[in-house]
Order: C-alpha cells, then sequence, then structure tokens
C-alpha cells in the first residue's frame, strides 16, 4: 500500500465517519470535564472538509489534501479544537507536498503536526490534552522507522500509540484548556482532544489498510 494522494483522501473520509459515530461518546467525555461540544464540533468541521474535498478540483499532492483540512477547520470549528487541529494539518500540509509518503514522510508529517498543536496551543505531555496522544504518536513512528518498519507500519505504531495515549490521561489533572478549570476534579475522565486524536490516527490506518 502506498500513502498516496487517493490514501490521503480516504483519511479524510474515514475520519468523517469515525468521528460521526463517534460524536456521542465525545461529547460526552467533554460534558465531563468541558463544555460538552467537541463531539459536534469534530463531526461538523470534516463533515465540512468532505464537501470541500467533493468540489472536483484535482489534488496531486498530500499536502494539498491536509490544507483542506486545515482551512476548512479553521473556518468551521470554533473552540480550542478548530485552531489546534487548523494548525497541526496546516504544519502537516506543509512538509507533505509530494504524490506520496515513505515511512520517514509519514513521520515528518506527524512531527510536524504534533509542532503546529504545540505552538499554538503551548501544551506539552501530562496536561491532559491533545498533546498527550499526538506526542507519543510521533515518538512510536519514530521508532518503528529507524528500525525499518514500512509506511503503514509507521502508521500502525503511530495509531496504536496515540490510542494508549488518549487513555493515559484519565487519571491526569488539566493544566491547559478549559478542563484545567476543573483543577484535581478533571481526574478521572478521558481527554476527549486526545481520544479525537487517536480517531483520526485510526483512520489514517484504516484508510491505509483497503
Ligand atoms: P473548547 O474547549 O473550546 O470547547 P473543544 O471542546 O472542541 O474546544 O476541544 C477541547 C480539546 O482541545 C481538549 O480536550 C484538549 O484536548 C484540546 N486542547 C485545549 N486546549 C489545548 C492546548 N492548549 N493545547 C493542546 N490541546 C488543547
Ligand atoms: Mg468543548
Ligand atoms: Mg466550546
Amino acid at each position: 500500500m502506498t500513502l498516496d494522494v487517493a490514501w490521503s483522501e480516504r483519511w479524510v473520509r474515514r475520519s468523517a465517519e469515525a468521528l460521526a459515530a463517534a460524536r456521542d461518546e465525545l461529547t460526552e467525555l467533554d460534558r465531563q470535564i468541558g463544555d460538552g461540544d467537541h463531539g459536534e464540533n469534530m463531526h461538523r468541521g470534516f463533515r465540512a472538509v468532505v464537501a470541500k474535498l467533493d468540489d472536483g478540483a484535482e489534488r496531486t499532492q498530500v499536502g494539498q489534501v491536509l490544507k483542506v483540512v486545515a482551512t476548512t477547520l479553521m473556518s468551521s470549528v470554533g473552540g480550542a479544537s478548530g485552531p489546534l487541529y487548523g494548525t497541526a494539518f496546516l504544519r502537516a500540509g506543509k512538509v507533505t507536498e509530494r504524490d506520496a509518503l515513505d515511512a520517514h514522510g509519514v513521520v515528518v508529517m506527524l512531527e510536524a503536526a504534533l509542532e503546529g498543536i504545540t505552538t499554538r496551543g503551548k501544551a506539552t505531555t501530562g496536561e491532559k490534552t491533545m498533546v498527550d496522544a499526538w506526542q507519543p504518536a510521533v515518538d512510536a513512528a519514530t521508532r518503528a522507522a529507524q528500525d525499518g518498519a514500512d509506511p503503514v507500519a509507521v502508521l500502525r505504531a503511530a495509531a496504536e500509540a496515540a490510542d494508549a495515549g488518549a487513555t493515559s490521561t484519565i487519571p491526569l489533572v488539566a493544566t491547559k484548556g478549559r478542563a484545567s478549570y476543573l483543577g484535581p476534579r478533571s481526574a478521572g475522565h478521558e481527554d476527549p482532544g486526545a481520544r479525537s486524536t487517536a480517531l483520526l490516527l485510526g483512520a489514517a490506518l484504516a484508510a491505509a489498510l483497503t
């Protein structure tokens, strides 16, 4: 399987499907420690991205698809997650101006996305945010690529680490974002943005397996 432009378009569509299916779950998570809109934000955002992808324009580089995701999320998602994911996909799109990604290319893309999120949101790991899913994903992808994994195996490493990273946010006390207003009462709930990150990277893997 080559991680080409068609893969990146399947990634977007799979993401939209996964977020539609997880809408209530993400909303419930955000109701526990935030304002209960994360499911709706992500669902609305990716529905808009899919509509934009269907505009008939020809895209020949992965980065062109990721930039559509970026600009659409920035303009259609309010709240913290819109600009954070928007910046992530914008940075990712800038380092994927090519027709396909090799194993190193996947790592570079994920690193760029994480860098966008930390530049914008100033969070580090352990603060109970989406960074707690992205950082282990980047670390695992880096290790896999160093061990000679193929691009799909690199994506798998990233997706699995993001999933575990999202789960790892449950006991954490939030110190960034809306959940930080709760202080110690934020512990005991999974961070919704970390969960949506795991869904997005899971969709990237699923898109590579079909
Ligand atoms: P809002 O909190 O504005 O309603 P969302 O509910 O859509 O926005 O998104 C909340 C998610 O955004 C959180 O679960 C968290 O993962 C992420 N988030 C919030 N602030 C930051 C930050 N400074 N850095 C990284 N991620 C953040
Ligand atoms: Mg919210
Ligand atoms: Mg909100």
